[in-house]
């Protein structure tokens, strides 16, 4: 099945607006029209509004870094799944290892994240991925198959869900997954969504990889079969390596 492939920009906790708009200048024109491919870049929530005017015309969508799941209320410091539309994205990212290693969320907490972002009409795109002594002990499929047991269920709106494999040892690391590292896991993912969406909906779902993608590996990840683009840290911050890497994407389509 083809499918369209999809890169997203995490910018992290990075970037004020006059870093945002620079960075920007060098991207507005990355995604010519009618390039087969779906373009994001994930701000902070504080760019997100200024953002959205700066992506106006252009084919790049706009995503947060995270949600809470409750739409309204005494959340102090939360930004609920409404305030995202009313700001004008298309995209949130939910489970990040950051936000599930540093700052402790657990798979319950991302399960009622993603009902509540996917009701609210946001695509969301959930990670997961094993920490590197889980794959020294030959724990990453059971480490992937529970962060996806424990966050999704066959209820969820599956058509605007994309999941991300995001090893967390290649995170800002330079260290990336091989393509057969990356493929195999992918595959692992697919067959695991099919058994629990259909398996038409698993052939439909996009799957990214995410650690370390840089222009200069990204054509071989994407290359894998069920690689169907990648969300991108350090790399999306830099327009010249972003957009290297949305043209690799764009050439396997
Ligand atoms: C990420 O933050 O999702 C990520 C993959 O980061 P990097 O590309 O910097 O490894």
């Amino acid at each position: 099945m083809a499918r369209r492939p999809f890169v997203a920009g995490n910018w992290k906790m990075n970037g004020t607006l006059t870093d945002a708009r620079e960075l920007m200048a060098g991207l507005r024109n990355a995604v010519e029209p009618g390039m087969p491919v779906d373009v994001a870049v994930c701000t902070p929530f504080t760019l997100l509004y200024p953002m959205g005017k700066e992506l106006d015309g252009t084919d790049i969508k706009l995503g947060a870094q995270n949600c809470y799941f409750e739409k309204k209320g005494a959340f102090t410091g939360e930004i609920s799944p409404g305030m995202l539309s009313a700001a004008n994205c298309t995209y949130v990212i939910i489970g990040h290892s950051e936000r599930r290693y540093v700052l402790g969320e657990t798979g319950d907490l991302l399960r009622a994240k993603v009902k509540s972002c996917l009701e609210e009409g946001l695509s969301v795109i959930y990670c997961v991925g094993e920490l590197l002594d889980e794959r020294d002990a030959g724990k990453t499929t059971d480490v992937v198959g529970r962060q996806l047991a424990e966050s999704l269920s066959d209820d969820l709106d599956h058509a605007r869900l994309t999941i991300a494999y995001e090893p967390v040892w290649a995170i800002g690391t330079g260290r990336t997954a091989t393509p057969d590292q990356a493929q195999e896991v992918h595959a692992f993912i697919r067959e695991r969504m099919g058994g629990l969406f259909g398996a038409d909906a698993g052939a439909a779902m996009r799957i990214q990889y995410g650690g370390s993608v840089k222009p200069g590996n990204a054509a071989e990840l994407m290359a894998c079969p069920d690689v169907d683009g990648a969300l991108v840290g350090g790399a999306s911050l830099v327009a010249e390596d972003f957009a290297g890497i949305i043209r690799a994407a764009a050439a396997t389509a």
